[in-house]
């Protein structure tokens, strides 16, 4: 007979009720497997602590912090499997946050490539999520099978990859953890990354003055979008030198995400960010004079001279500057363009730097406030595709706020709590 040592035990440390913080303990015998470490986003929630779960390998989803966010407090040793541009998204942040170099032993896998961590076999999935190099894992012990969804989502640019775990699914999943973050929400008049897309399009179509854009640099879908809809109108997307160097890493993967040397896109070149490049120089290399003296600068006289022709793109600690550049005559509206989580301006979360000045913005005369996002996160109609062609015997809900409306949309629903054991 079997003894409980051999069985595989599933305990969600986080995340069974709440949109971040998540991590997932799969156990073997001795091997501890975890599925990302992440920051918790909801006011008040705790981090799990590591050094409880002493942790054997680390495999995360994607380069968000509700899901790598405790790395720093891992054991060095613990190898920490991830894809190497989350990696290279993660150390940029940091760096430009004047944050140490990350020193956990990383183990970069390939999409669709089987690894193993703690006796068991891994082959993460590529998905389409609002981060670049997003994935979700098949997780298999030799008599079981766990399909974990990470993040994902089926209106981005890269949709194609959810349609293709669609419709020729795995057979056999035992248990399916499923994120749920737009469990009663929708996506509003942005069904998809085009409408996102087109709207910003309309917008530049008009502009009479310099448009802003409020968007994360590591949303690549939404830096695309911003790009394809300045190339359609003529006008050049101005990345800083954070933005820029994101770019610098897609290169290096993909063809078709705009660069600094492609001729639509210049680089405002912001003295403290300027100065970490400088600092880092055997990090970033010549990027510092690419940025610097290149064709793609793009100066404040730039934008003082010819407004019209760009858009702005820049995060919630931009607030100052778009402040200076608001016109003081009544006729020309400054469009900002928000293409974030509106829900950053809430006053609760006026404690975000930024947030606060930019719900001012929107509220300012000068000010055409513009909302175009559409989510990093299924929908429940695609959830519902998602979970009916993988047809697990258990789905387990995760990353959700609304897991008891889980069985109203989907079959062989097992609602977990934070910290419950599940032998497989
Ligand atoms: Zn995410």
């Amino acid at each position: 007979m079997r003894t409980q040592a051999h069985k595989t035990r599933l305990v969600i440390h986080k995340g069974t009720s709440e949109i971040g913080g998540t991590c997932i303990e799969l156990s073997r015998g001795e091997g501890t497997l975890l599925l990302d470490i992440g920051l918790p986003l909801a006011e008040g929630s705790v981090p799990v602590d590591l050094k409880n779960i002493k942790p054997q390998a680390v495999v995360v989803s994607h380069p968000h912090q509700d899901h790598y966010g405790l790395i720093e407090t891992l054991d060095h040793g613990v190898p920490v499997f991830m894809g190497e541009l989350s990696r290279n998204l993660i150390e940029a942040a940091r760096l430009f946050r004047h944050e140490e170099p990350l020193k956990n032993n990383f183990k970069y896998f390939k999409a669709w490539v089987p690894f193993q961590a703690c006796g068991f076999t891994i082959t993460p999935y590529l998905v389409d999520h609002s981060a670049a190099d997003a994935y979700a894992f098949l997780v298999e012990d030799g008599e079981h099978r766990l399909f974990y969804s990470g993040d994902f989502r089926a209106h981005g640019r890269k949709s194609i990859l959810f349609e293709k775990i669609v419709s020729d699914p795995l057979k056999d999943i035992d248990v399916l953890v499923m994120e749920g973050s737009m469990l009663n929400r929708d996506n509003g008049s942005f069904p998809s990354e085009v409408a996102v897309e087109q709207e910003i399009g309309r917008i530049l179509k008009r502009q009479k003055t310099l448009s802003f854009l409020i968007a994360s640099a590591q949303n690549i879908d939404r830096v695309v979008s911003a790009f394809k809809a300045c190339r359609d109108n003529g006008k050049t997307l101005v990345v800083d030198v954070y933005g820029a160097w994101v770019l610098e890493q897609l290169k290096l993967v993909s063809e078709n995400v705009p660069n600094i040397s492609w001729p639509e896109v210049g680089v405002y070149v912001q003295c403290s960010q300027y100065e970490t490049v400088k600092e880092n120089r055997a990090f970033f290399g010549k990027f510092a004079r690419d940025i610097f003296h290149g064709d793609c600068r793009v100066t404040l006289e730039m934008l003082e001279a010819e407004a019209e022709m760009f858009l702005f793109m820049t995060r919630l600690s931009g607030w100052r500057f778009i402040r200076s550049g608001l016109g003081t005559d009544d006729i020309h509206f400054t469009p900002l363009i928000y293409s974030q989580w509106l829900g950053y301006l809430d006053e609760d979360n006026w404690g975000i730097y930024g947030a606060r000045e930019m719900a001012e913005l929107r509220d300012d005369t000068r000010v055409q406030f513009i909302y175009a996002h559409t989510s990093g996160h299924a929908t429940v109609v695609d959830l519902h595709k998602f979970a009916s062609a993988l047809a697990p015997r258990m789905l387990v809900p995760i990353h959700t706020e609304f897991r008891d409306e889980f069985e109203k949309y989907f079959d062989n629903v097992l609602v977990l709590d934070d910290g419950q054991e599940l032998i497989l």
